[in-house]
């Protein structure tokens, strides 16, 4: 007798257990770990994976039998399988959760919906073509006989063109008969007009240190400048890893941001590449996956969830824009894509390797202890210089009644469109509308122990760290220049009207979100301004990723002091990242680039280190204020989230977490808090933060299972553990 474990797709998180069901006789050459089956559960019936086959039952109860197996083929292989157990550990979330954030929709346990595979009828001779010949009355069927035999494969469709009545007779005479072929909804063949560049000496460089470890486990960080060529060093070594027949995942931060690197992919890889983005329907998800799972694409590109493909033979994974956001899943299972990413490259015995111009300053840490690789790419290709940069200081300007654009600004703008060049505006909207910033003199109000940006409370009047509850009084003046306090904010429309009224000749393009909501939005957009179709394009920091416009010689970054004052101890890591990449925009090729950064806080050491385009200086700087004030990468960070409708029941439970941390975690261990959490009431929902701060506490972990067992079993009281955070 035949028995298995099948773990259900339960929205409880305490039932994470497999249940033991029978296999009749007929069904047992389908079983396969991994693999779907229907079962009887509570007089319904539900969906789930086979995670174990057994020949005896685990325990001597009364056992049902399974309905019917769902898949053909199997689902979850042993990778994915210890994927999932992975994930379930270091998220703390339920196994059936981390299986089901690895799948397509199609594919999860008991969806509702019918994603399908897609079929298309062929036909095909049913006797010998002489035979066949003989037996038809008429010359369409004769042609129809005709083409049957002349292609390879014989569209009904397009028999049905020349005459459907024919098709029906031969049919049914058995002449012909149908025959369906699965068919995937994506199948552009795709023309290869890409030719691999001659590395120069530092790209070499990298191309050799990292095609000597194919085969073993080992992390790279390469640290390139904006515009050294870091694509084409993936390129080369993916081109080295299908030859010894492996396969490849490269993971950038989101497809649709990412054109250009995406369209280098497919101009040099053509159908060998399958692209993973959001803008997939379900069905044609489903189908790239399936592609991937039976061996037909060798290299998968795609954003975060892509890190789940089930290729095979693994042969390198590769990480773009190793420092953005968007690798880590920002609701449950919050896994980060990078740490998967290690963990498929060890269990492979491959390379793995994190590209950026800006590394995190916790990859760089590490790699400055060894732990990975560093490449450094150091110059741009063809030597072209980086970027002048010029800070211009708005509080002056404002003086002037320059509240957009700088004079200095407005110099460069004419001066570029002159020697017709092309501009990029940065008008950065990733403000927070619930810190107060002076809109005079910049003045925004900190944390004196932790250095962040203090959050508005508008219930209580007041303002509050939301790491230590630090809390001050907001007052009507500026505490700086008295002036007036003010919510700070413009928008890119805004800036757009602006341009258009000072330069009326001007051609102005605007990329924010509303300007790509369509599907394809942000391609035409890259595609007509790489096309000197405008002069200026106007964006929010989805211009600042990855684009290469080689007619783009300046860049102006409206408003640098917006992700300075977002009430994050990263603020000034995502300020770097942000406006070196948006500078690393300008003059990548012929041009000479010009930079124009306007700051209220035109001494800020972080916007110093970008005008000089300088990570090395940044770096230090960070990580001394890192050290001091207790932060990644010195210490660890676990964010706990408690929240509820019930604003005294909040309060009440997030004191019991904080004490039973203390209590038992290691003494050295901080804890922080509970306060008012950065959000403090979202829908009616109350949310109380703490935060851990530890370098080395083997106590944490069962200590954080231990909480989370307790909540899940409280309806009115959430608990949300982040483990790691990106932001707190
Ligand atoms: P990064 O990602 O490091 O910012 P890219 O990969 O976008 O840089 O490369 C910048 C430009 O240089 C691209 O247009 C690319 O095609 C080109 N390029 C890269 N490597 C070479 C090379 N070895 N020779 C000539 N051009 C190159
Ligand atoms: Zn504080």
């Amino acid at each position: 007798m035949m028995y298995i474990e099948v773990l259900l797709e339960l929205k409880n998180k305490h039932t994470d257990q497999t249940y033991t069901y029978k296999v009749p006789k007929s069904l047992e050459k389908q079983i396969y770990i991994g693999k779907r089956v229907k079962v009887p559960f509570n007089k319904r019936v539900l969906e789930g994976f086979i995670l174990a086959v057994n020949m005896m039952p685990k325990e001597d109860i009364k056992i049902l039998e399974i309905i019917e197996v769902v898949d053909e083929e199997i689902i979850l292989n042993e990778e994915l399988i210890k994927i999932s157990e992975f994930i379930k550990d270091n998220t703390l979330c339920s196994m059936a959760a981390a299986i089901q954030v690895m799948l397509p929709k199609a594919l999860k346990a008991s969806y509702k919906t019918n994603i399908n595979k897609k079929y298309q009828v062929n036909l095909v001779l049913n006797i010998s073509y002489d035979s066949a010949r003989k037996l038809c009355n008429s010359t369409k069927q004769k042609e129809i006989i005709d083409l049957i035999n002349e292609n390879n494969i014989f569209l009904k469709k397009e028999a049905n063109l020349i005459s459907s009545s024919s098709v029906n007779t031969l049919l049914k005479k058995q002449i012909i008969k149908e025959e369906e072929e699965e068919i995937y909804r994506l199948n552009e063949i795709s023309v290869l007009t890409d030719q691999k560049k001659k590395l120069n000496e530092e790209q070499l460089n990298a191309f050799k240190s990292i095609t000597n470890s194919l085969g073993e486990f080992k992390k790279y960080l390469i640290h390139g400048v904006t515009g050294s060529g870091k694509t084409e060093v993936y390129m080369q070594v993916i081109e080295e890893v299908i030859n010894n027949n492996k396969t490849a995942i490269v993971l950038v931060p989101e497809i649709s941001l990412t054109p250009q690197f995406v369209f280098n992919f497919k101009s040099r890889f053509g159908d060998d590449v399958a692209l993973l983005h959001s803008a997939l329907s379900d069905g044609e998800r489903y189908d790239e996956w399936r592609k991937i799972a039976r061996d037909e694409v060798k290299i998968v590109v795609g954003a975060r969830s892509a890190i789940f493909a089930p290729l095979k033979n693994l042969g390198i994974i590769i990480i773009d824009e190793e420092h953005s956001d968007s690798y880590k899943q920002e609701s449950t299972p919050r896994y980060n894509a990078i740490d998967i990413a290690e963990f498929r490259a060890e269990y492979n015995n491959i390379p793995v390797v994190l590209g950026s111009a800006t590394p995190t300053l916790e990859r760089m840490a590490r790699a400055s202890k060894n732990l990975y690789k560093l490449i450094e790419l150091k110059k741009r290709i063809n030597n072209a210089s980086l970027p002048n940069c010029i800070i211009v200081d708005m509080a002056e300007e404002i003086k002037k009644g320059n509240y957009l654009l700088s004079e200095r600004l407005q110099v460069e703008i004419e001066s570029a469109i002159s020697r017709e060049e092309q501009i990029i505006l940065l008008l950065n909207r990733r403000g927070f509308s619930t810190t107060i910033t002076c809109s005079n003199c910049g003045f925004t109000y900190k944390c004196p122990n932790c250095d962040i940006t203090l959050t508005y409370h508008k219930l209580k009047e007041n303002l509050r760290c939301h790491y230590c509850g630090y809390t001050i009084f907001k007052k009507n003046n500026c505490p700086k220049c008295h002036e007036e306090l003010n919510f700070y904010g413009y928008g890119t429309e805004k800036l757009e009207a602006e341009i258009k009224n000072i330069y009326p000749n001007l051609r102005v393009l605007r990329m924010d979100a509303d300007t790509t909501r369509n599907k394809n939005g942000h391609e035409k957009i890259i595609e007509k301004f790489r096309n000197h179709e405008y002069d200026i394009l106007v964006g929010t920091q989805m211009i600042s990723k990855g684009l290469d416009f080689p007619m783009v010689s300046t860049v102006g970054i409206i408003n640098a002091d917006t992700t300075l004052n977002i009430p994050d101890f990263r603020s000034g890591e995502k300020t770097f990242d942000l406006l070196y990449q948006a500078a690393g925009r300008a003059g990548r090729s012929n041009t000479v680039g010009n930079v124009i950064i306007q700051t209220f806080n035109k001494d800020n050491f972080i916007l110093k280190c970008v005008a000089e385009q300088d990570y090395e200086k940044f770096y230090n700087y960070e990580m001394n204020i890192r050290k001091k004030l207790k932060y990644p990468p010195y210490y660890y960070l676990i964010s706990l989230k408690v929240t509820s409708k019930d604003y005294e029941m909040c309060s009440k439970e997030a004191t019991k977490v904080y004490n039973y941390l203390r209590k038992n975690i290691s003494e050295k261990s901080l804890v922080l808090g509970p306060t008012t959490a950065n959000v403090f009431k979202v829908n009616n929902v109350y949310r109380f933060g703490i935060i851990i701060k530890y370098r080395f506490d083997d106590k944490i972990m069962p200590v954080l299972k231990e909480l989370d067992k307790m909540f899940v079993i409280n309806n009115k009281v959430n608990l949300e553990i982040d483990i790691n955070p990106i932001q707190i």
